[in-house]
């Protein structure tokens, strides 16, 4: 198991505590965990595995057959969410780059659920600009460049279906959210989306302080 809390306002004691309390990762989700952590450093934009948990079981609760996923990366959350999909489910991967996704490719095969997912190599505003079915998704998760966070969820908005839930990850952004030194360009972009959903009629919202922060925007 990684070593760096990524819940990280838990002690490392109470977040050892909190993976010895759910079912952790299987052979395949460990093996994912190893290839990306193979990468180096870059290996930190991978979700935590109690998020993965997590977003499997939000899938199944919600009863999706239909996702879309906004920052692939190694595939770690697409697997979380392919997972929880049933096996005539779909989930489209929005991610600019081939060379990490390539990564998370064998595992998908593995795990089964290879022919659940449809990736799609291009911006993500691209992409989602593209489909054409409104309301057509159940689940969409956001984790990928924090300055276009408020658009890709203008694009969500109109694909999620009412009752649907949009994730959106990384919202305490390390704690630097409430850090008055702090005025980096993501600092500011996650700030600014923050206030803005919390204020959005579209939405109820709920940020949850799981990992670096996740956003619960259920479509109304
Ligand atoms: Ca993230």
């Amino acid at each position: 198991m990684s070593s760096q809390p990524k819940s990280f306002q838990l002690s490392p004691e109470l977040h050892n505590y909190l993976l010895d309390h759910g079912t952790p990762p299987d052979e395949v989700q460990q093996g994912l965990i190893e290839a990306t952590a193979a990468l180096g450093g870059i290996s930190v934009m991978q979700i935590a595995p109690e998020q993965g948990a997590l977003m499997t079981m939000l899938t199944q609760l919600i009863g999706a057959k239909r996702a879309i996923e906004v920052g692939t990366f190694t595939g770690y959350s697409a697997l979380a969410i392919a997972r929880g999909l049933p096996e005539d489910g779909q989930l489209i991967c929005c991610d600019v780059s081939d060379e990490w996704t390539k990564v998370g490719e064998p595992f998908w095969e593995k795990a089964g659920v290879r022919d659940r997912i449809d990736l799609r190599i291009a911006p993500a505003l691209e992409t989602l600009a593209a489909i054409d079915e409104a309301d057509a998704f159940d689940l969409a998760f956001i984790d990928a460049d924090k300055t276009n966070y408020a658009n890709y969820v203008e694009e969500l908005a109109r694909l999620v279906r009412p009752g649907g839930l949009i994730l959106v990850d990384n919202v305490l952004w390390g704690g630097n959210v409430i850090d008055r030194n702090e005025s980096s360009e993501d600092t500011l972009a996650i700030r600014a989306f923050n206030a803005k959903v919390a204020a959005d009629e579209r939405f109820d919202t709920v940020m949850l302080p799981i990992a670096d922060g996740l956003t619960f925007l259920r479509v109304r």
